[in-house]
C-alpha cells in the first residue's frame, strides 16, 4: 500500500521535450571548460564520466577540484528565467491532486531552480516538502543514505513511498533500498531496463494500490 509518492523533478514533472535540462547540462559542460580551461569535447567528456561516480557535478567541484564556494557554480547554471519557455500545465496540477496521497520532490538541483518550475507549473502548494541539494549536503541521489534521510523526514517507509525519476541509476538507487520505484521514460530511451517503467506519469496509478 503507498502512503507517500515522491518526485523527481526535472524531466519528471515536466517533459524532456522542452529542453531545460539539456539547457542546464550546456552551461555545466561550458562552465567547466571555462574554469578549468578545457575544450568543450573535453568538459563533456568529464561531465559525463564524473557521473558514474558522483551524484551532481557539485559533488565532484566540492571533492575532487577542492571547491568552498558552490555558489557561483551554481548561478552559473541555473540564470533567472531559467524556467521562462516552460508552458502552465493544469492537466498536471489536476492529476497530482487526483491522487489523494501526499507528494514531495527529490532534486539534485538547488532550491532557487525547484522554485522557478514548480511556480511557473502552478503546483508549489501541493507538495509537503521539497528536498533539494544543499538540504541533501551536495550528495543527491543515488546515495542510499539521501534516500534515508528524507524518507525520515516524511516519517515514511521505502516499501510504501512510491519514487519516481527519469534517471535509471536513481531508481535502482532506491529499489536497491527495498524501495518502490518507478522510471518514468518518456522517449523510451531504455527499453532494456529490466524493472518497472512507465512512459507517462498518469501511468504510476497502475502502481499506487
Ligand atoms: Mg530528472
Amino acid at each position: 500500500m503507498i502512503r507517500y509518492i515522491l518526485f523527481d523533478l526535472d524531466n519528471t514533472l515536466y517533459s524532456a521535450h522542452y529542453g531545460l535540462e539539456d539547457n542546464v547540462s550546456r552551461r555545466i559542460i561550458e562552465f567547466l571548460a571555462m574554469h578549468f580551461d578545457f575544450s568543450l569535447e573535453e568538459a563533456e567528456r568529464q561531465h559525463r564520466d564524473l557521473l558514474k561516480v558522483y551524484s551532481t557535478t557539485a559533488e565532484w567541484l566540492i571533492t575532487e577540484k577542492g571547491f568552498t564556494d558552490i555558489e557561483p557554480y551554481y548561478a552559473a547554471i541555473h540564470p533567472v528565467g531559467e524556467a521562462d519557455s516552460l508552458p502552465r500545465n493544469p492537466q498536471l496540477r489536476s492529476f497530482l491532486a487526483s491522487l489523494h496521497l501526499p507528494l514531495a520532490v527529490l532534486t539534485n538541483s538547488p532550491k532557487e531552480h525547484a522554485d522557478r518550475i514548480l511556480d511557473k507549473l502552478a503546483i508549489s502548494d501541493l507538495f509537503t516538502r521539497v528536498f533539494d541539494i544543499r538540504w541533501n549536503r551536495f550528495r543527491g541521489k543515488p546515495a542510499p543514505e539521501t534516500f534515508h534521510r528524507v524518507l525520515d523526514v516524511l516519517g515514511t517507509a521505502p516499501e510504501t513511498t512510491l519514487f519516481i525519476d527519469d534517471i535509471p541509476r536513481c531508481v535502482e538507487g532506491y529499489l536497491a533500498l527495498g524501495g518502490k520505484g518507478l522510471l518514468l521514460d518518456e522517449p523510451d530511451a531504455y527499453p532494456s531496463y529490466t524493472h518497472d517503467r512507465i512512459r507517462t506519469l498518469p501511468e504510476l496509478t497502475g502502481f499506487i494500490c
